[in-house]
């Protein structure tokens, strides 16, 4: 990282330290680095292929198809994908009491993965690890739809009340959940420091947290690659690649007689 960053990085890293309430909000940009693309950089999911709306998802036994085939494609990637060093500065903040939540927009399970507690990890739009009916709710593991799912990708009814499953993430044109709302605007409203990692905040409603965590007095902080609609409100705006960022930050927060970089797991790839 050039000079100036590295004082962004300082300036962070002390703000960090100091903060009561600070609140990380995830984008997936802080994935990318761990082999999953984003959806608008370039060679991102949406250069590729267009989203399939919710609507058209619970009329259309063919969109039904395609979602799942889309499903099986991308679901290697998924399953090798290991947190990377924003998730595991994370769950490092969290563990020691400096963070006080993650608001996630990733369906990719990776917060869970790094050793984050299931209660402060929020999912605006769902998890990509399983699958859920979607009129009674029951739950249904990857596997047991692997083994179901016929050659041409159509998959069955809820066994339970005959509904349609559906991977458990929160599609375009779909209701958003209202318990992980409520929780995350709690969140925003009594954070002191509001951190966004990886996202272009392009997203609505889970781009108007930033704005409802600055509005009610938190420090706003953006660490993305790119420019962000947002960057004209935050107080802070690193442009930088997130791995090193993190990697730097976890070398001011570490614990006295801890070396630099804290928790990095050499069997990790990314
Ligand atoms: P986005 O694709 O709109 O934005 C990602 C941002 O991260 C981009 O601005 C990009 O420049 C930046 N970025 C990518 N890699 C980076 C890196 N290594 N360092 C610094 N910046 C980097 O994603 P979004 O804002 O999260 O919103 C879009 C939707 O994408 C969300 O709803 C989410 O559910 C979905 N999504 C999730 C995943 C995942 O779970 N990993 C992957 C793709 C899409």
């Amino acid at each position: 990282m050039a000079g100036g960053e590295q004082g962004q990085v300082e300036q962070l890293a002390d703000w960090l330290r100091w903060a009561k309430r600070a609140v990380a909000f995830t984008g997936a940009g802080i994935s990318t680095e761990c082999g999953i693309p984003d959806f608008r950089s370039p060679g991102g999911i949406w250069t590729r292929m267009q989203p399939i709306d919710f609507r058209d998802y619970v009329t259309r036994a063919d969109m039904r198809r395609e979602a799942w085939r889309r499903k099986r494609e991308m679901q290697p990637l998924f399953a090798a994908a290991r947190p990377g060093a924003v998730h595991r500065l994370l769950a490092d903040l969290i563990a020691r009491g400096r963070l006080k939540a993650i608001v996630t927009q990733n369906i990719d399970n990776l917060h869970q993965t790094s050793g984050v507690p299931e209660e402060r990890i929020i999912e605006l739009h769902g998890n990509g690890s399983y699958a859920h009916c979607l009129s009674c709710g029951v739950r249904y593991e990857q596997a047991w739809i692997d083994a179901r799912m016929a050659p041409d990708f159509s998959v069955p009814d809820c066994e339970a009340c005959g509904g349609l499953i559906k991977t458990a993430t929160i599609s375009f044109g779909q209701p958003m959940p209202a318990e992980a709302m409520r929780r995350a605007t709690l969140e925003a409203e009594t954070s002191d420091l509001f951190v966004v990692l990886g996202s272009s905040l392009v997203v609505y409603p889970a781009a108007g947290l930033p704005i409802t965590a600055k509005r009610h007095g938190a420090r706003l902080v953006i660490v993305n690659r790119e420019p962000t609609e947002l960057d004209d409100l935050a107080d802070l705006v690193i442009n930088a690649e997130l791995g090193a960022v993190a990697q730097s930050l976890a070398g001011h927060l570490a614990p006295p007689g801890v070396a630099s970089g804290g928790r990095q797991d050499a069997a990790d790839g990314c």
